[in-house]
């Protein structure tokens, strides 16, 4: 009876230390990730589709595809990126003909 209580009582330690070490953990991760934005001096970086390379607004490419307004690190990948669009346009009329 003594032997079950002091298991209980190591058992009930354990949970305790853990549980304090679990909640320490993210008070001491989460201090830097917070101001981690996709800016550089205030300018607005845009995605580029096609590789997925972040570009500053002011050198990207800039392109309308499909109606929507796409910035691209480089005029190839906007010649890539609007070949593979209308590639998939043409597939979707190729699939309805069918
Ligand atoms: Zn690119």
């Amino acid at each position: 009876m003594i032997v079950r209580l002091a298991i209980a009582l190591v058992i009930f330690y354990l949970a305790y230390r853990v549980g304090k070490y679990i909640l320490r953990l993210p008070s001491e991760n989460s201090r830097d990730f917070s101001g981690s934005r996709g800016e550089i001096a205030g300018e607005d970086l845009v995605r580029d589709p096609q590789c997925g390379t972040y570009v500053p607004v002011s050198s990207a490419v800039k392109a309308t595809i499909g109606g929507e307004t796409l910035y691209f690190c480089s005029e190839e990948c906007r010649d890539r990126y609007r070949e593979a669009v209308e590639k998939r346009k043409r597939q979707r009329y190729d699939d309805r003909k069918e």
